[in-house]
């Protein structure tokens, strides 16, 4: 029925071409296209004979706009799945408009040079004027809304899990269960163990950028920041058990912000350990986490860089986790008068996650729900003009794939709120 080029073959989008080879009747064909064509040869090597989805392979480099221009008209896809890295949202996006195809990806814009001068600018202009410093924001990709809805073209921004399902948790609530939501806690728990003393769930460089920024939330209309990690709660999740988690800068917490009406407070948590808490605040104090080059015996080297070459590939932890991630909403708010509360959540084993696609359940968690958000652009179920992120759209069909495909979620109308 359609034809799709997929941008990127790490450990996310291994489990989103998994999936899309799982759902041929939707995904009649995929090009799978990244920097290193080699993974992209392994994967189709492994899925051939296993899927009726007709599967091709090329090389990009995603960074650079003519690359793409010139894959894409090669290919004729239907809609581009960016799976690749947030440093190439935008040329990914001009490369579509270029094009006239449909957009989609995991995660919001950042630049790979934080020193870049005209990036830097304007990231001064908005951390004075929103309240927040972190180096991700919407305000780059929702500048593409005049431009998309002029081609006639839709962008959907953030299909993953968060963010990606949590804001369909969000958009499912306020159409079945809430008249207003007053608060949403979103948290965010991996009870998982590889067994590495230090190692990350996903891309080192943009997770370790992510964990490392202050925190944040937004309360009664503005963005209230913290220094990071300096709000820890416990919480007793199902299925996992008691963890340490800590208030987070999120990107979904901007688009919900506007979206949700009347919210008055939404925050971000995730678990961690006492040992991965350590090693990065180490690494962070060594200046391992900067992203500026220096230059070491003749060569420019960037210490982030540096150390995910050091680190387990995020997609080798697979066959080593044992255990379960727990992931969802905590709503309060009112319905017909009275208060109510809600908590809408998923629990993913990673062993079973390995054993279905080779992959632990943070890719999973991350590539189902890419390959859900695909589809519904393809079968035109969520097609308007524009830039959008997930609960801009009608949540039901969506819910109802991500229990169909593999991420069921269940309601508990009385949680342990988090104070
Ligand atoms: P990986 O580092 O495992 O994979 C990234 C892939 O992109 C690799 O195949 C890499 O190629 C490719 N790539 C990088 N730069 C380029 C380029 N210039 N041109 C072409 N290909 C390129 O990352 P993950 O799979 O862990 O993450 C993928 C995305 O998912 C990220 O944007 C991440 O932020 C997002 N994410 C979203 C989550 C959510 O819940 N919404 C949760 C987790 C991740 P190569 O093999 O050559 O390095």
């Amino acid at each position: 029925m359609s034809k799709v080029l997929i941008i990127g073959c790490g450990g996310v989008a291994g489990v989103a071409i998994h999936k899309c080879c799982q759902n041929s009747e939707v995904f009649t064909e995929i090009c799978i296209a990244s920097r290193t064509k080699s993974k992209c040869d392994d994967l189709k090597a492994k899925l051939e004979g296993t899927t009726s989805t007709k599967i091709t392979t090329a090389q990009v480099d995603a960074d650079d706009v003519n690359q793409l221009i010139a894959l894409i008209k090669e290919v004729q896809p239907d809609l581009v799945m960016n799976i690749a890295l947030p440093y190439q949202d935008l040329t990914i996006m001009d490369a579509c408009l270029a094009c006239g195809v449909n957009y989609m990806d995991t995660a919001n814009y950042e630049p790979e040079n934080l020193d870049d001068p005209e990036w830097k600018a304007a990231y001064e202009k908005r951390c004075k004027e929103e309240g927040f410093s972190a180096y991700f924001d919407y305000s780059w990709q929702w500048a593409y809304k005049e431009k998309f809805e002029k081609a006639g073209l839709t962008a959907l921004l953030g299909s993953g899990f968060d963010p990606g399902v949590t804001q369909a948790y969000c958009a499912w609530a306020q159409k079945h269960l809430f008249d207003t939501i007053d608060t949403i806690d979103i948290l965010d728990c991996n009870g998982g163990d590889h067994g590495y003393p230090f190692a990350t769930n996903f891309n080192p460089e943009i997770n370790l950028r992510e964990v490392s920024a202050p925190g944040s939330y937004w309360e009664n209309g503005h963005w209230v920041e913290i220094p990071a990690m300096s709000i820890k709660r416990e919480y007793n999740f199902d299925q996992v058990g008691q963890k340490d988690m800590y208030l987070l800068h999120h990107e979904e917490i901007e688009s919900l912000a506007k979206n949700i009406p009347n919210v008055k407070r939404i925050r971000f948590f995730m678990t961690f350990g006492q040992s991965y808490l350590t090693h990065m605040k180490c690494l962070e104090n060594v200046g391992m986490l900067s992203t500026t080059p220096i230059q070491f015996e003749g060569h420019e080297i960037v210490p982030i860089q540096f150390l995910k070459a050091l680190l387990p590939d995020p997609a080798t932890l697979g066959p080593r986790t044992k255990g379960k991630t727990n992931i969802g909403c905590i709503f309060t708010g009112k319905k017909d008068g009275q208060d109510k509360t809600a908590y809408i959540y998923n629990v993913c084993d990673h062993e079973e996650c390995y054993k279905e696609v080779g992959s632990q359940a943070i890719s999973y968690t991350t590539g189902v729900p890419a390959m859900i958000g695909a589809m519904m652009l393809l079968t035109g179920k969520w097609n308007k003009p524009g830039v959008y992120t997930v609960e801009e759209f009608d949540p039901d069909p969506y819910m109802d794939a991500l229990n169909k495909w593999g991420l069921p979620w269940q309601v508990n109308d009385n949680p342990e709120l988090v104070d």
